[in-house]
């Protein structure tokens, strides 16, 4: 059986509308891979170049089991992408989808996870290989939607997987059987929102690689080029076609944000600034990362808690306000309303009614209880105390005293 070798080509474009290339490409002779970054202007580029330039290590001899050594590498950029996020908090949230295919030289190992797509052409047909890990595939899964109608959902893009430097989300690891002839396309989604399947297979069956790249990418663009676009092409050939793939140049080729290049159309950035504000790359993943608005929170929450304290001094105040008391002033008994104590730069009680009747005059016990303030109702039940305050008054002088009832003068509050 003769050996069979990848032809390769990488193509990435940054699109019509968006301001940077968040995509990354890799192809060579043992592995093709797409990456498509997301998370805001800065991060998805750092997420899909950070995530392409661990996955590219595996384009190496592999003594080791190349399905272990993937799945490592997956897991390798997962996790730095954590480490990323846990030191630069403004780039937490960001990821990346990845689609990668790994050329042991007998089979493929393939890892999918996201909405970057791999599909085969073998001796004309084409198919998807990968399965969208998207909130609309899930419901096409479970039969309430058609493809036509995941197609223009709103939410098409939303992903329930992604690389986002957590743990809990796993690619899906596959082995694949290869066969001389088998053209692969990887792409990111700004490929297959903007041209329909029957389209992208044709433009994949284009003898010339490099020419098939090239219409794959003019498709995108002629279909709106709403989003970056990359696709990334291998070939199966059987070991003369090896010599070709040489002359045609064997190194490997790294486009997009991963090259630190990505191409930019000056007209771009305009047109961004103008028809799209909120980049639709912040809102892919269900997952929403914390807004950098702290400080608005905490100033929300004291201000609660001011409000808070105000209204319960308002409402204790006023209900001081209904209170009444038995009370010293002036060192004669008198009624009070309020309650005893001081707040600063606040009066807690105003004498209602005063007497005639000296502290000094009760006897020890009530005393006590007048000098700390006695509750009373109200003012008729604060007299009726005062009453019965100057009979024990009355009861212990050996001298009969004036009637108590007369020695209660009115007056109009003082404040
Ligand atoms: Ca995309």
């Amino acid at each position: 059986m003769a050996s069979l070798t990848l032809r390769f080509v990488a193509r990435t474009d940054m699109g019509l509308r968006r301001s940077s290339n968040q995509d990354s490409g890799y192809a060579s002779a043992r592995l093709i891979a797409v990456a498509d970054g997301m998370g805001g202007a800065a991060a998805g580029d750092l997420a899909s170049a950070t995530a392409m330039n661990i996955v590219r290590t595996l384009d190496r001899d592999h003594d080791d089991d190349p399905r272990t050594a993937v799945m490592q590498a997956v897991r390798d950029a997962n996790r730095r992408l954590g480490e990323i996020a846990s030191v630069d908090p403004s780039v937490d949230g960001m990821g990346t989808t990845l689609e990668a295919m790994l050329w042991t030289g007998d089979h493929f190992v393939t890892a999918h996870i996201g909405d970057s797509r791999a599909y085969r052409l073998r001796a004309g047909e084409f198919t998807q290989l990968s399965h969208d890990h998207t909130f609309v595939q899930s419901l096409v899964d479970e039969g309430k939607l058609t493809l036509e109608e995941a197609r223009v959902h709103p939410h098409r893009s939303l992903l329930l997987r992604v690389l986002l430097g957590r743990p809990d989300n796993e690619p899906d690891i596959g082995k694949l059987e290869g066969q001389a002839g088998d053209r692969y396309l990887l792409c990111s989604d700004g490929l297959t929102d903007m041209v329909a399947d029957p389209d992208i297979a044709d433009a994949l069956a284009i003898d010339d690689l490099d020419a098939a790249a090239d219409r794959l990418i003019e498709l995108a663009l002629a279909g709106g080029g709403l989003d970056n676009v990359t696709v990334v092409i291998g070939e199966l050939v059987d070991g003369d076609g090896a010599v070709d793939a040489k002359a045609e140049g064997s190194e490997a080729q790294l486009v997009g944000a991963a090259a630190e290049r990505p191409r930019r159309r000056p007209q771009a950035a305009e047109t961004t600034a103008t028809i799209a504000p909120v980049d639709p790359e912040e809102v892919r993943y269900s997952y929403v990362p914390p807004r950098r608005l702290g400080w608005l929170r905490y100033a929300v929450v004291a201000g609660l808690v001011l409000a808070l304290v105000v209204v319960s001094a308002i409402a204790l105040y006023q209900w001081s306000q209904r209170q009444y008391y038995v009370g010293v002033n002036d060192k004669n008994v008198a009624i009070f309303r309020g309650v005893p104590g001081h707040v600063p730069l606040v009066s807690l009680h105003t004498v209602v009614k005063r007497t005639d009747i000296p502290l000094n005059s009760l006897i020890y016990d009530a005393r006590q209880s007048v000098s700390a303030g006695i509750d009373v109702v109200d003012v008729a039940d604060g007299e009726r105390r005062i009453a019965e305050l100057s009979r024990d008054l009355v009861k212990d002088k050996p001298t009969p005293s004036p009637k108590p009832s007369a020695s209660l003068t009115s007056e109009p509050a003082t404040p």
